[in-house]
């Protein structure tokens, strides 16, 4: 790409470096400023055109510009004149409908009449904020939570809480006491024996009727794309209920098509979770967050817990076109296809690359692949040459985990798309290599 960054985007980044609170984005790793979007394609300021193997870290499933979606947007606000914010006065039946919409996806997802209670928000944290904190005034004798080493819910003080990651957590005090177990990686033996361990060290220390909630994904994303081995996931489950611990699933990134289902819940039909967190692609891309909880932990009465814009009317409407539009077009189906194709793509290059290229994993449209050195080791530092290098063939990708690639690109993409994006990685790695040698 011969003109990239180009003097737009150099603009921005000047602009951005000065204003924006260094943590906000990395220019390093976002050498551009967005202009317009189609499909899987952004383009920028400049006219380069991306092939967006990322969709902004999950969030639209349905691809840039969607007419179904922002279509029912636009409609929704000439017709009601109401793009501004109206719910705590009035209800909008629109969120009323969504609520209730959701509800019932997951109830088809778990294959039982839950009948889900919903409470709408703005973002994938604050559904897990709500998530704890509807657990923990249902039992407030119960103080303590459980969560997974190295997953991944949010960025305010409750989700971090969880979280293990250094760069994360460093500087942050927890909200309450947290066990972290190992996530018990599919096809990762060691790994599972260390999951067993830490339930059993539980078991024999009496702790566990001490914890309230048990919060984890599916699929870990930022943690670099691992499946839940479905044994270990069946035995934490018996075990919460042993326990009496609730099971809190995080679907922020993993939900909506992504992994090759509506929601990650139906790869694992046992599953039975009493709190479910969505947000992310929930409206593809515009800003909404929800919680479906089991009906009896409802908070006793209003005012309990609350927020300004949950609710609101346009993203509710942008979640129920979202939802509409991946059930229409049978994205998941799609995404389990694609994925495939994906996975095929990925296992050639790790043939191709043999040494420095490794470990191809995920399902549905939700993958990585991990970078090593000479030593065979896991390189953060080759991976995040690939990720730079790889801007200037147009085409975007997103770290993961300790020195994988994520690649998730929008389900809409289509299968040349997806082949381009690929023979794209190919030659960056190619030429990351390359330079190495010649250096
Ligand atoms: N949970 C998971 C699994 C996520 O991947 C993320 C974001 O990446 C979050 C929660 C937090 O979502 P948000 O950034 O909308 O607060």
């Amino acid at each position: 790409m011969e003109n990239f960054p180009g003097f737009e985007a150099q603009e921005v980044l000047k602009r951005a470096a000065n204003i924006y609170a260094t943590t906000t984005v990395h220019s390093k790793f976002v050498p551009s400023a967005t202009h317009r979007a189609h499909g899987a394609w952004i383009y920028d300021a400049d006219g380069n055109q991306f092939l967006d193997f990322c969709s902004g870290v999950g969030v639209s499933n349905c691809g840039y510009g969607n007419r179904h979606i922002e279509g029912a947007m636009i409609r929704h606000i000439i017709r009601t004149g109401r793009l501004q914010y109206i719910h705590h006065d009035f209800h909008n039946p629109e969120s009323v409908t969504l609520a209730e919409a959701l509800s019932a996806e997951l109830d088809r997802a778990v294959g039982r009449n839950n009948n889900y209670k919903i409470f709408l928000c703005n973002s994938g944290t604050e559904a897990n904020e709500a998530g704890l904190k509807l657990a923990l005034a249902a039992r407030p004798e119960r103080k303590k939570i459980m969560a997974a080493v190295n997953g991944f819910h949010g960025r305010t003080l409750g989700s971090l809480s969880l979280m293990t990651k250094t760069a994360h957590i460093r500087d942050y005090p927890r909200s309450f006491k947290v066990f972290n177990f190992p996530f018990p990686r599919l096809g990762d033996q060691e790994n599972i024996k260390g999951f067993y361990r830490h339930l059993e060290y539980m078991e024999q220390h009496r702790w566990a009727d001490e914890y309230n909630s048990c919060v984890l994904e599916l699929v870990q994303g930022e943690g670099g794309i691992y499946q839940a081995d479905p044994q270990a996931l069946k035995d934490l489950q018996d075990f919460c209920q042993q326990h009496w611990v609730l099971l809190h699933i995080d679907e922020v990134q993993t939900g909506f098509g992504r992994t090759g289902k509506m929601f990650a819940i139906e790869h694992y039909p046992f599953l039975n979770p009493a709190i479910v967190t969505f947000a992310k692609s929930i409206a593809n891309g515009y800003p909404v967050g929800a919680v479906a909880f089991a009906r009896w932990l409802d908070w006793p009465e209003h005012g309990r817990h609350s927020n300004t814009f949950g609710g609101n009317a346009l993203g509710a409407v942008a979640a129920l076109a979202t939802m509409d539009f991946i059930k229409n077009k049978n994205l998941a189906g799609r995404a389990a296809e694609l994925g495939e194709i994906l996975n095929g793509g990925l296992e050639y290059l790790a043939a191709k690359f043999k040494s420095r290229v490794a470990n191809v994993r995920g399902l549905g449209l939700m993958r990585a692949i991990d970078f090593l050195d000479y030593g065979g080791q896991l390189s953060s530092k080759f991976r995040d040459e690939v990720v730079e290098e790889v801007y200037h063939h147009g085409l975007i990708l997103m770290g993961a985990g300790e020195a994988a690639i994520r690649l998730m690109p929008p389900l809409v993409i289509k299968k040349e798309e997806l082949t381009q994006g690929l023979v794209r990685l190919e030659r960056a790695i190619g030429i990351v290599l390359r330079d190495e040698i010649n250096l």
